[in-house]
């Protein structure tokens, strides 16, 4: 059993979209601005951050979240943690 668990560990993957950064759907079907996942603007994108060192989670800023001091990438996100938790309870773990 323990090879099974593992490899449904590996297989994590969260569908976000990396156009306007929500769960749940790919930036194909996406007719949203791009914006930067560091600092939530939508004037440049993530490589060009100029705030790299003070990061705004463009997830966390749009549910008016008392944190939204990580990146959208960070396992510390809330919303992360959130859909995490959503998406373990969509697989079957036995
Ligand atoms: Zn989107
Ligand atoms: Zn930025
Ligand atoms: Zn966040």
């Amino acid at each position: 059993m323990l090879w099974r668990v593992y490899k449904i560990k590996e297989y994590i993957n969260i569908t976000r979209c990396y156009k306007c950064h929500a769960y749940g759907h790919v930036s194909k079907h996406c007719s949203a601005t791009q914006t930067c996942e560091c600092c939530s603007s939508p004037d440049h994108l993530h490589e060009k951050c100029p705030t790299r060192t003070k990061p705004k989670c463009p997830l966390c800023t749009r549910f008016k979240r008392k944190d939204t001091n990580h990146s959208v990438r960070s396992k510390e996100c809330p919303e992360y943690k959130r859909q995490l938790e959503l998406y373990k309870d969509k697989v079957q773990w036995t």
